[in-house]
């Protein structure tokens, strides 16, 4: 993230998940050895050590698995969105990523039903989250 107002900066190994977010898709890499998907995305699979892998896009639903609520702006210019939750979301895929979640604090729960939102910003995407009713 740099420091004139949050926006992120891609390396390598993260250009494509920024990029999918841009055109709406939540990109994730799955091991071509053990199968399993993995974020973030790294040169080689944490759990087989695999060095081969594939592009896949996630289906954008999951659960809550943590969250915290931030109630002090990190970067200039914030102010205005705090208190907001950060959720560590368990995507159905079965690794773990995290975004802001736009949910009520009465909502707010372990294995709460979420589903992925792409908020467009001037020249990113943001990765949100939201409760899923149906
Ligand atoms: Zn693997």
């Amino acid at each position: 993230v740099d420091d004139a107002g949050g926006r992120p900066i891609a390396d390598r190994e993260s250009a494509g998940f920024w990029a999918g977010l841009s055109q709406h898709r939540l990109a994730l890499q799955r091991c071509d050895d053990c199968g399993r998907h993995r974020f973030p995305p790294l040169p080689r699979c944490p759990w087989c050590g695999g060095a081969a892998a594939s592009a896949v896009d996630a289906a954008g639903t999951g659960t809550v698995y943590s969250w915290v609520t931030v109630h002090r702006a990190f970067t200039p210019g914030q102010d205005e969105h705090v208190p907001y939750v950060v959720a560590a979301v368990a995507l159905t895929e079965g690794c773990r990523v995290f975004g802001r979640l736009d949910a009520r604090r009465e909502d707010l729960r372990v294995d709460l039903p979420v589903t992925a939102v792409f908020a467009d910003h001037d020249d990113w995407t943001e990765l949100r989250f939201a409760p899923r009713t149906a």
